[in-house]
C-alpha cells in the first residue's frame, strides 16, 4: 500500500561519554524511527577500535537483542535511520553511517540532508581515483575528507564541506569525538543535548525525552561542533553571512510533533495552521474531522478556532504492517479501507471538514473523501494546512516529480470535482509563516525553505544525467 505522503528523510543521532552509548543510540533513533524506517545502524567506538551494526528494518525489530548492544562497544556512538532520497535502496553498502580509516585514524559518518552537486562531485573524485563502494551522495563527503590535504581532521573536514552544496546535518565519530555540523542554510535540523556527564547530538529533540536527556540548544546553520572529553567547541567555519533557510515543512508534517524547533513547539504550530485556515473559512461546518495521524493537530487548531466539533470521523487499523501481503486482485483494489474506515454515527448528515496536513499526489485523500461521502456526509470540505505542494524537493526529502503532484495537474477550481466534494482550501503561504511565528513571507528573503510551495529554491539544483552504478544486493 503506498501512502501518499512525502517521505521522511533520515535520522542522526550521537552520543559521547556514556557507559550506555549503544543502548542510548538504539532508544533515540527508535524514538526518530518516523524519519526513516528502511534501515539503520550504530557505530561505537571504545577510543581504539570501532564497532558497527547495520540492518534493514526498523530499529525495534533489528536492535532489540542484548547480544547487538554487547558487540556495539564503548562510551560514544553515532547512528543513523534510512529512508533513502539518494542511492538505491537495496544496496545494503548504502545503509549508514558509513566508516572508512584516514591518515587521520577512523571516522564514522552519518548524514540527514541531500547534496545537490553530488553528481559533479562524484564525476571528479572517481576521475582521481576514488573508489565508490554506494550509490549514496554521503559517500562522496568521506572521500573528500580523505583527499583533503588539510593539516588536522577538523580542516579536512571544513575543506571537504566547502566542496558540497546542499543540505546536511551531519554527526561524525573518531576515536576520541563526536563531531555535528549543520549546512551554512540550516535547512535540516540538529539539537544538542545533555544527561548527566554525557553530549548528544540529534535530529529532533524527542530523541532526548527517551533517554531522559536536556535539550541544550539548536546547531546554528553552519555552525560545528566538536565534542571532545575537554567539552564542547563550536566553530563557524562557514561564517556567518547566509540567512537561514530552515525547511519549514518540518514544522507541517516531518517533525514529530512533540519535538520542539527553533524554540517552538511543533505541537502548537501545527494547531495554529489549523487556526489559521479557520480564520479564512466561508463555509458552514458541523463537525471537524482529522486524517489520520496526520491532520490531527491542525483539525484541533482548527476546530476550536471555529467552535466547531472535532470528532474522529475515520478510524485507522494501526496493524496494517509493512508486510501485508494483499492476497488477491479483488482484495488489493480496496485499497485504503486496510488501513482506514469510516466512523459513520459522527458523519451521517453533517457538513464534514476533512482535514490534512498536506497533499502530494492525492489519491488517498481522494479514497478517504470517498469513503465519508458513502458514510451519509451532506457536504464534505477538504482543508490543507500548508499551501500547494507544487514543486519537487531536492534537499533530503523524496517526493514525487512536480508532473505528478496534484497541485500541478488540477487547479484549485478543479479539485472539488476531482475530490468529489463540495470545496477544497489550502493554507495561504503567509498564514504558514504566521503559524511557525513569523509576520509572513518576507520576499525576495523568506526566512524558511518553502521550495515546494513556491519553487525557489535557496540553492540550484544539479541539472546532471551522468547515471549512478547501482548496486543491488540481495538481503536475508
Ligand atoms: S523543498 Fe520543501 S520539503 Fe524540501 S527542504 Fe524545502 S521546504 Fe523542506
Amino acid at each position: 500500500m503506498t501512502i501518499d505522503k512525502p517521505r521522511e528523510e533520515c535520522a542522526v543521532f550521537g552520543v559521547f561519554n556514556t557507559q550506555d552509548a549503544a543502548a542510548h543510540c538504539v532508544l533515540g533513533l527508535h524514538a526518530l524511527q518516523h524519519r526513516g524506517q528502511e534501515a539503520s545502524g550504530i557505530v561505537s567506538t571504545d577510543g581504539k577500535d570501532f564497532f558497527q551494526r547495520l540492518a534493514f528494518g526498523r530499529v525495534g525489530d533489528q536492535f532489540n537483542k542484548g547480544s547487538v548492544i554487547d558487540h556495539l562497544v564503548g562510551t560514544a556512538a553515532i547512528g543513523h535511520n534510512r529512508y533513502s532520497t539518494s542511492g538505491s535502496k537495496q544496496n545494503y553498502a548504502n545503509i549508514q553511517p558509513l566508516i572508512a580509516e584516514l591518515e587521520t585514524g577512523g571516522l564514522a559518518l552519518a548524514h540527514n540532508g541531500n547534496l545537490t552537486n553530488a553528481r559533479e562531485l562524484r564525476t571528479k573524485l572517481v576521475r582521481r581515483g576514488c573508489l565508490f563502494r554506494t550509490s549514496m551522495d554521503t559517500e562522496a563527503v568521506i572521500h573528500l575528507i580523505a583527499v583533503s590535504e588539510g593539516e588536522t581532521l577538523h580542516d579536512k573536514i571544513v575543506d571537504a564541506l566547502s566542496r558540497v552544496e546542499g543540505a546536511y546535518s551531519m554527526v561524525l565519530l573518531t576515536e576520541d569525538a563526536l563531531i555535528g555540523v549543520r549546512d551554512p542554510l540550516g535547512v535540516r535540523p540538529l539539537v544538542l543535548g545533555q544527561l548527566e556527564g554525557s553530549w548528544i547530538l540529534a535530529s529532533e529533540t524527542c530523541a532526548f525525552d527517551i533517554i531522559g536527556a536536556e535539550f541544550v540548544r539548536d546547531i546554528e546553520p553552519g555552525e560545528m561542533v566538536t565534542i571532545t572529553a575537554d567539552g564542547v567547541q563550536s566553530s563557524r567555519p562557514f561564517g556567518n553571512s547566509q540567512p537561514s533557510r530552515f525547511c519549514i515543512f518540518e514544522y507541517v508534517y516531518f517533525s514529530r510533533p512533540d519535538s520542539f524547533i527553533q524554540g517552538r513547539h511543533v505541537y502548537d504550530t501545527r494547531k495554529r495552521m489549523g487556526e489559521e485556515l479557520a480564520y479564512a473559512e466561508t463555509h458552514d461546518i458541523d463537525v471537524v474531522v482529522p486524517v489520520p495521524d496526520s491532520g490531527v493537530p491542525a483539525s484541533l487548531g482548527y476546530a476550536q478556532a471555529l467552535g466547531c466539533p472535532f470528532e474522529l470521523g475515520i478510524i485507522r487499523n494501526h496493524y496494517v504492517g509493512r508486510t501485508f501481503i494483499e492476497p488477491t486482485d479483488e482484495i488489493r483494489h480496496l485499497g485504503v479501507k486496510l488501513k482506514h474506515n469510516a466512523n459513520r454515527t459522527v458523519l451521517k448528515g453533517k457538513k464534514v471538514a476533512l482535514v490534512d496536513d498536506s497533499i502530494v499526489r492525492g489519491t488517498t485523500l481522494r479514497k478517504v473523501a470517498s469513503m465519508i461521502r458513502d458514510a451519509g456526509a451532506k457536504e464534505i470540505h477538504i482543508r490543507i494546512s500548508c499551501p500547494q505542494w507544487i514543486a519537487t524537493c531536492h534537499y533530503g526529502v523524496d517526493t514525487p516529480k512536480s508532473s505528478e503532484l496534484i497541485a500541478t495537474t488540477h487547479t484549485l477550481e478543479q479539485m472539488p470535482e476531482h475530490f468529489n466534494v463540495e470545496s477544497v482550501q489550502y493554507l495561504g503561504i503567509d498564514a504558514l509563516y504566521r503559524a511557525v511565528g513569523e509576520t509572513g513571507r518576507s520576499a525576495p528573503s523568506p526566512q524558511y525553505c518553502d521550495a515546494c510551495f513556491t519553487g525557489e529554491y535557496p540553492v540550484q539544483p544539479e541539472e546532471t544525467d551522468d547515471p549512478i552504478v547501482q548496486v543491488h544486493t540481495l538481503s536475508a
